[in-house]
């Protein structure tokens, strides 16, 4: 009906997903799916993108389009396609979809408004805010942490309340002046030209120009090991695609992690590249997308979301770092960003190239199988092979002075290669200076009182904080329960290696890249740039340090404890554990000297530990998905994982056990088997954020029927809302936490 439109609300509206909306006479001309509109929603006028015609008039009466916003359709037909797409398959609102797609809006005024904080707090002072207003009191907390001072719009998303932002501003705490908007200014980069590939890399190169001169829809697995000129070969694919005059987008897992990236793409591609990332506010956001959308820049790089700028005519989609959990989006619209962008290039005849030194099980069963074309660079094209990895066996040593992790072994490796001039990566991945903090006396550790978890002691900010929420306190100095003894640090963390090495070595240059670290403002570049400049010794860091870099100095890279991602319980912790050990372990020796890896850990012996030792990929995922294959895990079957949450236990308990057997029944229904649905249980993590959680997992090797099945979940939902529990539908999940 072309006077009836239906548009999907920006924000979505909860529990609605697309409304119907009327179209006046006088803007019939300029309506069309794609366009974004101003639509009267209650008593509030909202933006939104008109997602169809209707077919049919609803149910209730109709109100009519106040405004259309855009001469040209907004979103392309194939993005809306792509997003159609997703709706379905990941069993959300397209609203909720669209609500990823669409960048925020252009925000008014180039100035932008920032709450700073007047004074700081005694601790006396905080002690009665974080009793009598906790709201409040997380408020300061997150303006403290950012330095004094928060963009209004960047305060929801560090967990700011706006009330308490208003609360806090009433009380003289905090004043709100308008600032000038920092604009990232795109650095010029200088041409580079590329250096003569390897027989690999050209043969990698010819098989992708190839299917990108076909003009079909192709795609290939890249697996070359770390520093065998990956980078190299798809610089060369698109620069290809950009000669044919299609578009490329370049995927990577974090942006402010590859500045490096960055200046290369852009040395090789020149100014047609956009970058897109979550760093960017909202007007920079737009102007990219501006660029993009005008057929101004034809190349992207960016993080997660970018895969769906609108880059028309899209010839050739890179998924760098393929394996990387950062492409899984894990709240709201749960997708993977590596599987959209495989859909992406299939919806638009492109070419796909997924790219790593550690494939995940998915993508590399799937290029075993043929479904993508296996492109394999076995060796480094620079002086250097692949560093030796040394593992050392923790077992049964004696708690001496110090830190156990910093082992004579490893000691007597970090002072050679400092007295060769040569820079160590110390890598642990867990932040903090000790996990947790325990009475001697009572048993008692302290937890976060939102999270069931301990919380982690800071002691450079002489605070506990919860990694999980916002929360955090004044770490105190006795025992909160007993109020008797102090309280004893256990296990070791980041800040806690940093600081015995600086005392050990208070020659050499230590420095620490940690999320804690990384938190003021340009702290990131500073460490970063030291570390490639070679002035920093020691580099001491969590999986941040473990990505992309390449620096040459770096001749010895040390794990402490390779353990922690083995013991997570999820059936892919020794494959995020291999990951892991080969990405940390390829940073060494990249430059003219040879390097080495110390791996420690109390469990030589796991296959993870042999694979990474060994450099066998290939034979380590060659078990793997054996074992994946007996146990009927992915890529073996297809997996759902229903997440509920609510404030009352017995009530959650209650709804996810009548949930369940509605499944069990549906399951039997369908002909799926008993092992369909497994649960309700409690996750690892059972609260978060003053949330219980219980999961249902739903397992097949069929996923049109494990779809259907989970379909039935997503109708159970206006039911469980009114028994005031969440469900969240996560399909292929990534994190079981
Ligand atoms: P990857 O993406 O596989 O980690 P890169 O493309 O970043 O590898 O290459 C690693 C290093 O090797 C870079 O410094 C790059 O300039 C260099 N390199 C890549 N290909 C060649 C080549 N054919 N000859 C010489 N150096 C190369
Ligand atoms: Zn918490």
């Amino acid at each position: 009906m072309p006077g009836l439109v239906e548009v999907a609300p920006l924000p979505p509206v909860p529990l609605h997903d697309l409304l119907t909306y009327e179209v006046p006479l006088a803007l019939r001309d300029g309506v069309q799916p794609g366009v974004r509109v101003r639509i009267p929603l209650g008593r509030q006028v909202r933006t939104g993108v008109v997602t169809a015609f209707a077919a049919e008039p609803p149910v209730y009466d109709t109100r009519p389009i106040l405004e259309v916003l855009d001469a040209d359709p907004f979103l392309t037909p194939e993005m809306l396609d792509l997003a159609r797409w997703a709706a379905r398959y990941y069993l959300t609102p397209l609203a909720d979809v669209l609500a990823v797609v669409v960048p925020t809006h252009l925000p008014a005024a180039p100035h932008e408004r920032v709450a700073r904080l007047t004074r700081r707090l005694d601790a006396a002072e905080l002690a009665t805010l974080e009793r009598r207003a906790p709201a409040q009191a997380r408020a300061y907390h997150a303006l403290v942490a950012a330095g004094g001072e928060l963009a209004t719009a960047d305060a929801p998303s560090a967990g700011v309340r706006p009330a308490a932002m208003r609360a806090l501003v009433t009380s003289g705490l905090v004043e709100v002046v308008a600032r000038e908007r920092a604009l990232i200014a795109a650095p010029e980069a200088s041409p580079t030209t590329p250096p003569p590939l390897s027989a690999a890399q050209r043969a990698a190169v010819a098989a992708i120009v190839g299917a990108l001169d076909a003009e079909g829809h192709a795609s290939f697995l890249l697996h070359g090991v770390t520093g065998s000129g990956k980078t190299e070969v798809f610089l060369a694919a698109a620069e290809h695609a950009l000669a044919r005059g299609r578009g490329a987008l370049l995927l990577v897992p974090e942006i402010a992690l590859t500045h490096q990236l960055l200046d290369r793409v852009r040395g090789r591609l020149g100014n047609t590249v956009a970058v897109l990332h979550s760093g960017l506010g909202p007007r920079e956001r737009w102007a990219e997308w501006r660029r993009i959308r005008s057929g101004e820049a034809r190349a992207v790089v960016g993080a997660r979301s970018a895969l769906f700028a609108p880059v028309e005519r899209l010839g050739l989609v890179v998924v760098d770092e393929e394996h990387d959990a950062a492409y899984k989006q894990e709240d709201g619209f749960r997708y993977n960003a590596r599987d959209l962008a495989v859909v992406r290039a299939r919806l638009g005849k492109g070419v796909v190239v997924l790219a790593s030194a550690t494939p995940s099980a998915e993508s590399y069963h799937a290029a075993l199988d043929g479904r993508h074309t296996l492109l394999e660079l076995p060796e480094r094209p620079t002086p250097q092979p692949l560093p030796p990895v040394t593992l050392v066996d923790l077992r049964g040593r004696p708690r001496g002075a110090g830190p156990r992790l910093l082992t004579d072994e490893l000691r007597s490796a970090l002072e050679s290669n400092l007295a060769c001039g040569g820079q160590t990566l110390v890598f642990l991945n867990r932040r903090g200076y000790a996990t947790y903090l325990q009475c001697p006396a009572c048993g008692n550790a302290l937890e976060c009182p939102h999270c069931s978890v301990t919380l982690t002691w800071h002691r450079g900010a002489r605070a506990v904080a919860c990694h999980h929420c916002q929360y955090r306190r004044a770490a105190p100095s006795t025992c909160p329960s007993c109020a008797g003894q102090a309280l004893e640090p256990y296990g070791v963390g980041t800040e806690q290696i940093e600081a015995t090495l600086r005392a050990c070595y208070p020659l050499a240059n230590v420095d620490r890249l940690d999320r804690d670290a990384a938190r003021r403002a340009g702290a990131q570049r500073r460490i970063l740039r030291d570390w490639l400049a070679g002035d920093t010794d020691i580099l001491v860091g969590t999986q941040m340090v473990g990505k992309g870099h390449d620096v040459p100095g770096v001749t010895l890279v040390a794990v402490l404890l390779a353990d922690l991602s083995l013991n997570l319980p999820d059936f892919r912790a020794a494959e995020r554990t291999l990951q892991l050990l080969v990405q940390v372990a390829g940073r060494a020796g990249r430059g003219d000297a040879p390097g080495t890896v110390c791996v420690q850990t109390f469990r030589p012996d796991h296959p993870s530990l042999v694979a990474a030792a060994a450099h066998d990929f290939t034979g380590f995922m060659r078990d793997e998905l054996e074992r994946r294959r007996v146990l009927g895990y992915p890529p073996f079957s297809r997996l759902v994982n229903l997440r509920l949450d609510g404030l009352d236990v017995a009530q959650l308990d209650a709804q996810a056990q009548r949930l369940a057997s509605t499944l069990r029944a549906q399951a039997g229904s369908l002909g799926l088997g008993a092992g369909a649905v497994l649960g309700p249980a409690a996750p690892p993590i059972e609260r978060l954020r003053g949330r219980h959680r219980r999961q249902i997992l739903l397992r097949h090797a069929d996923v049109r029927s494990l779809r259907a099945l989970a379909r039935h979940a997503r109708a159970e939902e206006s039911a469980l809302r009114r028994a005031r529990v969440r469900l969240a539908i996560d399909v292929d999940p990534y994190s079981m936490l």
